[in-house]
């Protein structure tokens, strides 16, 4: 029976693999298709007339959501984080100033563009709002051809921007995280863990003997390698806040918050048989006959000030000693006072 399975799979892995990749593509473009929407333009005035003049004047090419003071304004922008901010400078209580420096001192609102919609059009006023932060300034009464060209521009630079800071934390390779990524996150998950208390386990990971695979079938065959190890450890760590990020060469990091030295070795062992199942052919591999990594793990509970050298010395160590002690394998230990 069970050789009857392994043959069946074999036949109908290739027809498995291209209907998968289809599915995939069709399940990718529905949800485009669905997720795609109208840009979200949040109008914050203290007239309501005014709003509906914006209203008229955006007309269905936008959805448009409204606010009559500064205040409720910055709560729903916090809720619904809209592609845009229209702004009206004088408000009673919180003016737009007041208003916009809450907007960019928040990390969930600080990148969208407001622009100021405002009556008082000196050049002292644009330069004070444009310096204020303001991506562009729109006088009243408005021109509804004009407001809605602006808007678009400014939509199309957001998305850019987003692209490219986007593009800024990832490895261009293999898609996973970049070491700037994995910086910001260890700097934020060592805070977390040492509020908390918790453990927080950190793992570097080799793969078995890579230089001798890029000479055995080349770099290209390297960089498909790296990208399908990249692939299987990523669909492995399972929970939203670990994170893998490329090192740098054959080597990566994971980062696992509020795990602890039992759960680490679990973790890593999944890694190691993920890369392992992988059966990507290795000849000049002294260890299998297949692509394998080595792992190092080390975990602590935070203690002092952000540090994590000590930390990464650690996995480092235990990294070391998966590869002294035969390679495709995991080592790891707690680092006390982390
Ligand atoms: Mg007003």
């Amino acid at each position: 029976m069970h050789g009857f399975r392994n043959c069946f799979q074999a036949c109908t892995r290739f027809q498995f693999d291209v209907a998968r990749e289809r599915c995939s593509q069709i399940i990718t473009w529905l949800e485009n298709a669905m997720t795609e929407r109208l840009p979200r333009i949040l109008a914050i005035d203290d007239v309501p007339a005014n709003l509906l003049t914006l209203g008229a004047a955006l007309g269905d090419c936008f959805e448009l959501q409204i606010a009559t003071s500064g205040a409720i304004g910055i709560a729903q922008a916090l809720q619904s984080t809209p592609d845009l901010i229209l702004l009206d400078v004088m408000m009673p209580e919180m003016d737009g100033y007041q208003a916009l420096s809450t907007l960019r001192a928040e990390p969930t609102t600080r990148d969208i563009p407001v622009i100021f919609v405002t009556a008082q059009n000196s050049p002292a006023d644009e330069m004070r709002a444009l310096e204020a932060g303001a991506a562009d300034f729109i006088s009243k009464p408005i021109n509804p051809a004009v407001l809605r060209a602006r808007i678009q521009t400014h939509l199309t630079l957001k998305r850019q921007a987003d692209q490219l800071r986007a593009m800024v934390f990832v490895d261009g390779l293999t898609g996973v995280a970049n070491r700037r990524q994995l910086d910001e996150s260890l700097l934020n998950e060592w805070r977390a863990c040492r509020r908390a208390q918790s453990p927080l386990t950190l793992m570097m990971i080799d793969i078995d003997h890579f230089k001798q695979f890029n000479d055995t079938y080349g770099h290209l065959a390297g960089d498909a390698c790296l990208k399908a190890v990249a692939a299987a450890m990523n669909a492995g760590i399972g929970r939203s806040h670990d994170l893998l990020a490329r090192f740098g060469g054959e080597e990566f990091v994971c980062l696992f918050p509020a795990t602890d030295l039992i759960g680490a070795r679990a973790k890593a062992e999944q890694l190691r048989l993920a890369v392992q199942a992988l059966a990507i052919p290795h000849a000049d591999s002294s260890v299998a006959p297949v692509v394998t990594v080595s792992i190092g793990s080390a975990t602590t509970i935070p203690m002092a000030e952000y540090n994590v050298d000590p930390l990464l010395n650690c996995a480092d160590d235990q990294l070391y000693q998966a590869k002294r002690s035969g390679r495709n394998r995991v080592c790891s230990t707690e680092l006390q006072n982390g």
